[in-house]
């Protein structure tokens, strides 16, 4: 047997001297490229000497070629845009609101200069963050004051740590909630330090039942908006105007956690009745908490509203500062509640809104004119047809609620046996284009709501990349 000399792999230097490696590090850098020039070599080396790979077969041209496509892969940021066509509008994984344009000039005018964030420019002294923002929430739901915090999380979180730590907290059985992500009202309120004093029944409270848990220890009352689901059939509630005039009677703040917590009546636009906030104000809650990037449409935030001598405490708290928003999130935020000056115009200018209230019948009308394309693209092995269908508006509103909506709907034309791999297929296709494209399986095929579906060029544009095997 004659000994073999091993053949080497291609040096670095003469790859970085190779011409599909020069325009790689003109767009990369030259310390990325030699980064991953090293990397892929390292990679390789162990495979030739394991066997798996002859290092004849590693040309210098492959490696420039394989370099470029990490080089470009890495280049390519994690946070991406997507399609959401799953039916839920105000999706918590896919970013719930998106902003109106105000807002996005908003986002960019703080992010670009500097800004009276927190300093007063009528007296030029320093300033208060809440400030910026204060007289529209007051207007806009005739609360006293208001605070605002990175999430309704913490917003709930920083109100019962300000107003019932070492105390008892008075909350119906009913209420006890987790809202998904780990939100869990019982954990919360213990890590806010308050002690649960749960009361009543999972479908039933009463106001005795209330009545009766008060005592030297309690500290308030609070209520929580059931978000994502429903209790129906034989079920008792007290009003939040009864509940708050109890609260009051023994002197206890009544804190109302309402979700979603809309501004306005949405039944004026057809969709399902929301408690607003301001009525809540009305009846009576001393303290109401909301999100900002539900169905009041602007950004991720939490809205802390109500009595005076409640905001101030609450803004005292130390934690206030670990859990305060950021100027870019205060930009924005203005900027939607501005929008809601204007309630004629909120459902053309509000990009939630009007999604939320797309008719049907032009949902329907879209689904028929992309039908033609997405089965050209299928072929065979699929049926499409344009459908109605029903979405929610998601992120814990009505939860039982669903939108007339309407979809592609993609079939695969195969045994019962092979449909459920043939739909995970489509899926991840679906999913491995440039712009994702995100629907949901249900009935033994995969749904495209179209609801949400606005820039139509740029998803037509990408469909003829689909590659689906069959
Ligand atoms: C969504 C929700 C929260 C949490 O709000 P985030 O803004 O997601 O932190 C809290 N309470 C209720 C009732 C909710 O629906």
């Amino acid at each position: 047997m004659s000994a073999s000399v091993a053949p080497r792999l291609p040096s670095i230097d003469g790859l970085l001297r190779h011409p599909a490696c020069l325009p790689l590090a003109e767009r990369y850098g030259r310390e990325s490229l030699l980064a991953s020039l090293r990397q892929l070599l390292d990679e390789l080396r162990f495979s030739v000497l394991n066997g798996q790979l002859s290092a004849i077969e590693i040309s210098p041209d492959v490696l420039a070629g394989r370099v470029g496509e990490r080089l470009a892969q890495q280049q390519r940021s994690n946070v991406r845009r997507v399609f959401n066509l799953t039916g839920t509008v105000l999706h918590t994984n896919l970013g719930r609101a998106l902003l109106p344009e105000e807002a996005i000039d908003a986002v960019q005018m703080a992010a670009r200069y500097p800004l009276n964030l927190e300093f007063d420019l009528a007296t030029g002294k320093r300033g208060d963050r809440d400030e910026l923002i204060e007289g529209l929430i007051r207007e806009l739901t005739g609360a006293e004051a208001v605070t605002v915090v990175n999430n309704n999380a913490a917003a709930v979180l920083l109100t019962l740590n300000s107003l019932g730590a070492r105390k008892e907290g008075i909350i119906s059985r009913g209420e006890l909630i987790e809202i998904g992500g780990a939100f869990r009202i019982p954990d919360i309120m213990a890590r806010a330090g308050v002690r649960l004093h749960e009361v009543g029944t999972t479908n039933r409270t009463h106001a005795r039942d209330y009545e009766a848990a008060i005592s030297p220890r309690s500290g308030l009352i609070m209520r929580v908006h059931a978000s994502n689901y429903s209790i129906e059939g034989f079920t008792a509630r007290v009003p939040t105007a009864e509940l708050a005039e109890l609260a009051h009677r023994h002197g206890l703040p009544l804190l109302e956690d309402l979700g979603s917590g809309s501004l306005l009546d949405l039944t004026r636009w057809g969709l399902p009745a929301e408690p607003t906030v301001r009525q809540a104000l009305l009846d009576g809650a001393d303290i109401v908490t909301f999100s900002g990037d539900k169905l009041l449409g602007g950004p991720q935030a939490g809205l802390i509203v109500g009595r005076k001598d409640l905001i101030a405490k609450i803004k005292k708290n130390p934690l206030k500062r670990a859990l305060r928003v950021d100027k870019l999130t205060l930009a924005a935020l203005e900027a939607v509640l501005g929008l809601y000056r204007d309630p004629d115009r909120l459902a053309e200018r509000l990009p939630s809104l009007r999604l939320l209230t797309r008719p049907q019948a032009e949902i329907l009308a879209q689904a028929c004119r992309l039908q033609p394309a997405m089965a050209g693209v299928l072929g065979e092995p699929w049926q499409v047809s344009a459908v109605q269908a029903l979405g929610m508006i998601g992120s814990g509103s009505q939860p039982v609620a669903r939108l007339p909506s309407a979809a592609l709907c993609l079939r695969p034309q195969v045994s019962k046996r092979m449909r459920g791999r043939c739909l995970l297929t489509l899926e991840a296709a679906l999913r491995g284009l440039p712009i994702p494209v995100l629907g949901r399986i249900d009935d033994d095929a995969l749904w495209l709501d179209l609801r949400q579906l606005d820039d139509e060029p740029a998803w037509l544009a990408q469909l003829p990349q689909l590659q689906v095997e069959s």
